[in-house]
């Protein structure tokens, strides 16, 4: 494998549409072609899975087309998100969309790429290709890497809360957390605020289950029973 031979400018958006189900088959598989290691840095498996691909000091085997730098192909210039699928045929689930999202903000940050169509592009923006598909949400992905960046809430840890009764147990809760935690409360509706989708993980505490791929509930029957749940997380 080469050496990359530039900073990486771009994120470069795949889909696998190939039989293989999880990051370990695609790389076999890019193996038996011969290829030094997987050509992808990373594969968002169906179920939200972040799967390591090819190590970034290597150029990748994803996309030979020209990145809008002029000079450096998208495999030298760019980080390579694949996601398992084919979004010709499929759609995304949410489980796999957003840690999709949070890869790609976390990347963006990390190598210092301001998000727009321009920087996170798609295969098919510069090669001849479907991929990642007609169905691969593109527009909705771009805005929501954009959106995570300007708030800059990215935290590890969510704790949702029904009402005010329920912030002591989510700050004894948060107290026990070793990540950065935001304290979300539920609107007189009982509806979660948009900004919950920023946490990667995210306590339930009272009420049912939210519009979150990665949640756990503590919630009982009243707020009792919700008190109680949450002491029993703490060892209580
Ligand atoms: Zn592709």
């Amino acid at each position: 494998m080469e050496l990359r031979p530039c900073v990486i400018q771009y994120i470069d958006l795949h889909h696998t549409a190939g039989h293989e189900a999880n990051t370990a088959q695609v790389r076999q598989e890019h193996l038996n072609q011969g290829w030094g290691d997987i050509g992808y840095n990373a594969v968002i498996e169906m179920d939200g899975t972040v799967g390591m691909g090819r190590d970034i000091k290597y150029s990748g085997a994803h996309d030979p087309g020209m990145s809008p730098d002029g000079v450096h192909t998208m495999n030298q210039a760019a980080y390579a998100i694949s996601h398992i699928g084919n979004f010709m045929q499929d759609i995304m689930s949410d489980a796999q969309f957003w840690p999709s999202v949070r890869l790609c903000a976390q990347k963006c940050k990390e190598f210092g790429i301001v998000p727009s169509k321009t920087t996170i592009r798609r295969h098919k923006d510069q090669y001849p290709t479907d991929c990642p598909g007609n169905n691969f949400p593109y527009e909705r992905y771009v805005n929501e890497v954009i959106h995570l960046m300007k708030g800059d809430v990215m935290v590890d840890e969510g704790i949702l809360i029904y009402g005010p009764d329920d912030f002591v147990p989510a700050r004894r809760l948060a107290a026990t957390l070793n990540n950065e935690v935001a304290i979300f409360m539920r609107n007189e509706q009982g509806m979660p605020p948009a900004a919950i989708k920023t946490a990667k993980h995210l306590f339930v505490i009272g009420g049912g289950e939210v519009n979150h791929p990665n949640q756990t509930i503590l919630a009982g029957a009243n707020w009792f029973a919700t008190v109680a749940a949450v002491g029993k997380k703490l060892g209580y």
